[in-house]
């Protein structure tokens, strides 16, 4: 008789040994759990939306090229639109790229899963390295696996997510050099700056025009948008063309596209969130500093990163008060990571926090 779990012996190798990405939905009081922003910007102009001609005009497939989005984001970004591609949020920019280089594919950890997960769902060889003692880069272990293993892509979460601090450029730059396209060991360099907004560095968009192997990923998801799933990739038109040749035809939805240009064109209310932000993060980051048992990492991102004793017991002990954060556990062993919320909300976490350490 066949047993369902025959099935399983189908699924590719890479995939079956997979487990499906956590993204489930933990009811609780206050969410500082997946880097989102606090504030739905934008939300007392949509109701405009409802009489545009978006919402007549469902019954069409939406602009595959996303020509209204692409010249908002050139506009804002001062970037020509050959230079960019659209992506339902950056993950699928993620897939998009391994689907289009290969592997190997390499990156420092702990980082952001998807670039794991992708490259192994895609049958790749991933290749994880070590981040330093001060969560840098290592330069000596990346400058021997890219000569040794010759990966295809490297990605570069700057700031880091779940560490929250910046890569050195220098180390970054040094990389880009070293994997020039007429090296002896080509590669692209992705830049991912999902978190760049609330950096006080400038980020490597200024630097696009020096390499050809320069690619910088951003989303919209950590300043506000992240039911939209906007993601975009900005690099040489040679790249952009190359990847567009896996897209998907109709990647982006009318709605993410109409909704994304206005958003970007309408930039006031989002520039102040992401100040109020950085601010709250200042303040938390010192409160967390004068709670015994506790060490936060300094941030440049929207989360800090938390070393605590007992970080699986602190994870339950403030979920069962409503408090939802991630538990770093198998990524970050030790450690927490905490979205900055609004002022509320951080106050609520600081009360619950101490309540819990006792
Ligand atoms: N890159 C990094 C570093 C991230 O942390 C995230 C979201 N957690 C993403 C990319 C994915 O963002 P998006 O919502 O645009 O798919």
């Amino acid at each position: 008789m066949q047993h369902t779990s025959d099935i399983r012996k189908l699924v590719r190798p890479g995939v079956r040994d997979l487990s499906a990405y956590n993204a489930k939905e933990i009811p609780c009081r206050v969410k500082l759990d997946a880097n989102e922003s606090p504030y739905s910007a934008f939300s007392n102009q949509l109701s405009a939306f409802s009489n545009k001609k978006i919402f007549k005009t469902l019954n069409r497939y939406p602009d595959p090229e996303a020509k209204g989005l692409k010249s908002a984001l050139s506009k804002n970004l001062k970037i020509r639109p050959e230079n960019i591609l659209v992506g339902n949020g950056s993950d699928e920019l993620i897939y998009y790229l391994i689907t289009t280089f290969g592997g190997p594919i390499l990156y420092p950890v702990p980082t952001f899963s998807m670039y794991g997960i992708i490259a192994k769902a895609l049958g790749e060889k991933d290749i994880a390295i070590p981040l330093d003692g001060e969560f840098d880069i290592d330069m000596e272990r990346t400058m021997s696996a890219v000569k040794r293993e010759r990966p295809k892509l490297i990605f570069l979460s700057s700031p880091n997510n779940p560490t929250g601090n910046c890569f050195s450029t220098e180390r970054i730059l040094k990389i880009i050099e070293i994997t020039s396209l007429v090296s002896r060991h080509p590669s692209l360099v992705v830049v991912d700056e999902a978190y760049q907004p609330f950096s006080s560095e400038k980020g490597f968009l200024p630097l696009l025009g020096d390499y050809t192997n320069l690619v910088i990923m951003r989303t919209l998801s950590k300043i506000g948008f992240a039911g939209l799933r906007v993601g975009f990739l900005i690099a040489d038109p040679i790249i952009i063309n190359e990847v567009n040749k896996v897209r998907l035809p109709f990647n982006l939805n009318s709605y993410s596209q109409s909704i994304a240009a206005a958003a970007l064109r309408n930039r006031k209310e989002t520039a102040l969130n992401i100040k109020l932000i950085v601010s709250e993060r200042e303040r938390l980051f010192n409160e967390l500093e004068k709670i015994k048992g506790i060490i936060p990492y300094p941030s440049e991102a929207n989360f800090i990163l938390l070393r605590v004793k007992n970080a699986d017991k602190i994870y339950k002990g403030l979920l069962k008060k409503g408090v939802l954060v991630r538990n770093m556990k198998g990524i970050a062993d030790g450690c927490l990571r905490v979205t900055v919320g609004t002022k509320k909300e951080n106050d609520i976490f600081l009360k619950t926090v101490r309540k819990v350490l006792g």
